[in-house]
């Protein structure tokens, strides 16, 4: 009989503990249940993951759990086995990973089905009514006469019998009436269509018939379509098909991506309980939703990146819309994981297939396909009688410029507005001015926790780092010499400004995390584009997903050069997927689209690649500029980062961990760098980065190595992390 519990604490540990089961006995423990457990002098809540028959711990040593806090598993096989191999994968002590995949409620002790208070009538008491007691007591008689005929819920009972508590406890002290708190029984949730959609293109339907012959068994497909050629409907009509098997879904969108518009047309499809998980939830509301979907209430469970780990008893499928986005990795903390990986991952161990949507696939998955490890699903018309937008480049060498604008994007915005349409200008940076200058001796507004300038923001009278937060008052004069300051530069606020002073008269709307701040500033935005009273949209990434403006026929790139020169290898992608996003904001409508692109540097291949060949050229050059530098895809990367308050101590860490490695041949250490923006936020940042051609060498590396890094005497002077197939190095 297996009596040894193996538990996994919250902890940065990179093990499991052992417990034995409780002196009581009850009914038997399995894996995903959680429990209370003494840990040194605290208690704590561990999940159990295996059970044994034996311990290496000596029996003396060994505790008992103290309290079993669930009746059935709160995270089914196929999701512990997915956190065990997360754990392994990203290196990151096991309890650690458990703990992210659980609501904090949950980690708390939480109960995980809701819980309500019942009352019923005793023997006794249904007697005693009987009886035609009690008699000078009309409030308890009516109480017990309810309950006499059936138990009752307490908000049940406030809802029929009023201020029914003192009652109550009068009936409980004579032994007449009894309560316990009992799981609230959940609907079954069912799911029935509203509406059917329309007629499918012939594109969606081969996406839709090639994957609906695989429901139930493991398969990577990506659906390739440019916004708007039909992808969310295809997600809408599998997912129909997953629900009418009578399983459920799971479905991973991009922060961004999770718009009320999204929300609202899975609701219009489906008459069916949602879960929604996101970031911005209270941890009761998270609570609800998991439970939800845990219950099996919940037939579809929509969410952003940590859904990934979202119970969804029975499920048939798992959709990622805009796979390539950033988003869908975890930047912060150490448990970094890429939640389109895992979704792969969790798609293979359940044996369903996992449909991964891009207008923009990444490299990787683009790699994936030529692989054939993944089954390539193109849309390649627009939906209804729109035409994909024609793409031009303005050479800003050679052009004015008006505040940012230069000559030809003014008279094509003139044009487009004269033809009632509407224009997008796209501007990756918000505020006034990203520079503070004084004119006379040339200080710039510095960040005094980071290596960076404050950007002005003038509505708010404001200097602001968008990097560490620091919020200072915007200066009248130079700090040095006393001259007159200057903001220099675009933001989206002074791009606003000046496109008003070009159009006047005409109402303008913009779009960023300074004027959306809440989810009613969206709306507003969305009412005023559709409605066509703005004419005119300035808006940073945000603009690029979840709109439809028919009417918007027009887009202005302002500058495209940043991503151009990055050291960092993934800067040419991230940039070709943002012109292409937002371009396909133009021309959504019947009326045909323009998009126009400023830059200095017209003859760049990655900009002549993308015109000339579109997303599908560009990646056909970026992978084979990849190949040759043996970057991602065709390699595989860790980064050892690490931060610390003196400038050498994260460098001195570094070197140290460099060091103490002994990397067998197909491992390369690169590193340790100082990040280009070294000092953020008041600490210093280095990373070292690993590198392999294949990925079994490099876990075994890895593996070995961290205990090492762990024990340094230099790693308690700093922040460090890895992580494992990082999409930003810097
Ligand atoms: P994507 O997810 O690729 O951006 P959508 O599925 O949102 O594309 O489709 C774009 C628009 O076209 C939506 O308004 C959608 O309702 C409509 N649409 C999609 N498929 C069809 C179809 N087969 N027939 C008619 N309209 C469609
Ligand atoms: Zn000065
Ligand atoms: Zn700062």
């Amino acid at each position: 009989m297996p009596h040894v519990l193996r538990v996994a604490l919250d902890t940065p540990l990179r093990r499991l503990f052992d417990y034995l089961e409780p002196e009581a006995g009850g009914a038997a423990i399995v894996p995903g249940m959680r429990v209370r457990v003494p840990f040194g002098r605290q208690r704590l809540t561990g999940l159990v993951i295996a059970s044994a028959a034996h311990s290496e711990v000596p029996a003396e040593r060994l505790k008992p759990v103290l309290e079993v806090l669930d009746p059935r598993p709160v995270l089914d096989t196929a999701l512990l086995e997915l956190l065990g191999w997360a754990a392994q994968y990203y290196h990151h002590p096991i309890g650690a990973v458990f703990a992210a995949a659980l609501p904090r409620a949950l980690r708390l002790g939480a109960p995980a089905a809701a819980r309500e208070e019942r009352w019923l009538a005793t023997a006794t008491g249904a007697a005693a009514w009987a009886a035609g007691e009690p008699r000078r007591a009309p409030k308890q008689r009516a109480l017990l006469g309810l309950l006499a005929a059936g138990p009752a819920t307490a908000a049940e009972l406030e809802e029929r019998a009023g201020s029914w508590r003192e009652a109550a406890r009068a009936l409980l002290a004579r032994g007449f009436i009894a309560s316990a708190e009992v799981e609230t029984p959940r609907s079954a949730g069912g799911a029935t269509l509203r509406v059917a959609g329309p007629e499918l293109l012939p594109g969606q339907q081969a996406a839709v018939t090639a994957v609906a012959a695989g429901l139930g068994t493991a398969g990577t497909f990506l659906l390739q379509g440019i916004t708007g050629s039909g992808k969310t409907e295809v997600y809408l009509r599998l997912i129909e098909q997953v629900l009418e098997r009578g399983r459920r879904a799971l479905v991973l969108v991009p922060e961004i991506g999770l718009t009320p518009q999204l929300i609202a047309r899975f609701r219009a499809r489906f008459e069916t309980p949602l879960a929604v998980l996101h970031s911005a939830l209270s941890d009761a509301e998270r609570l609800e939703a998991w439970r939800a979907a845990h219950g099996g209430e919940a037939r579809i469970v929509l969410g952003t990146r940590s859904a990934v780990f979202a119970p969804v008893p029975e499920l048939g499928l798992i959709v990622v819309d805009e796979e390539h986005d950033a988003s869908f990795k975890q930047h912060e903390g150490g448990f970094r994981y890429s939640a389109r990986d895992l979704a792969v991952m969790r798609a293979r161990l359940a044996g369903v297939p996992v449909l991964l949507g891009s207008a923009t696939p990444s490299l990787e998955t683009l790699h994936n396909v030529t692989a054939g490890r993944y089954t390539r699903l193109a849309l390649v018309r627009r939906t209804a009688e729109a035409q994909p937008p024609v793409l031009k480049l303005i050479d800003l060498r050679a052009n004015a410029l008006r505040a940012g604008v230069s000559t030809p994007a003014v008279l094509a915005i003139e044009r487009h507005l004269a033809q009632d349409g509407q224009v997008l200008v796209f501007l990756n940076r918000r505020g006034y001015a990203p520079t503070l200058l004084c004119t006379a001796c040339g200080w710039i507004a510095p960040c005094r926790e980071c290596d960076a300038r404050l950007t002005v923001h003038m509505g708010a009278a404001r200097l602001r780092c968008h990097h560490c937060g620091a919020d200072a008052p915007l200066p009248p004069r130079c700090p040095v010499c006393g001259f007159t300051v200057k903001p220099v530069g675009q933001g989206t606020e002074r791009l606003e400004q000046s496109l008003g002073e070009l159009f006047p008269g005409l109402s303008i709307a913009r779009l960023d995390r300074d004027t959306v701040r809440r989810r009613a500033d969206m709306e507003e935005v969305v009412r005023r584009m559709a409605s066509g009273e703005a004419r005119i949209l300035v808006g940073t990434q945000m603009v690029t997903k979840g709109h439809d403006f028919p009417n918007l026929t027009l887009v202005v790139v302002l500058n495209a050069d940043q991503g151009l020169f990055s050291s960092d290898f993934r800067a040419p992608e991230r940039l070709a997927q943002t012109i292409v996003q937002v371009a396909g904001r133009a021309g959504r409508g019947a009326k045909a689209g323009e998009v126009l692109i400023q830059t200095e540097f017209p003859d760049h291949p990655l900009l002549t690649n993308l015109l000339a060949g579109g997303y599908e050229g560009f990646a056909r050059v970026a992978l084979e500029e990849r190949a040759q530098a043996a970057w991602p895809p065709f390699a595989r990367l860790a980064a050892l980062r690490a931060s610390a308050k003196s400038a050498d101590a994260a460098l001195r860490f570094l070197a140290a961990a460099r060091a103490a490695a002994r990397a067998p041949r197909p491992v390369r250490l690169l590193g340790p760098v100082p990040a280009a923006m070294a000092k953020r936020a008041g600490r210093y940042h280095a990373q070292l980065l690993v590198e392999c051609r294949d990925r079994t060498p490099l876990h075994a590396f890895l593996a070995a190595w961290l205990p090492q890094v762990e024990a340094l005497p230099s790693a308690r002077a700093v922040r460090w992390t890895l992580d494992v197939d990082p999409i930003e190095l810097f």
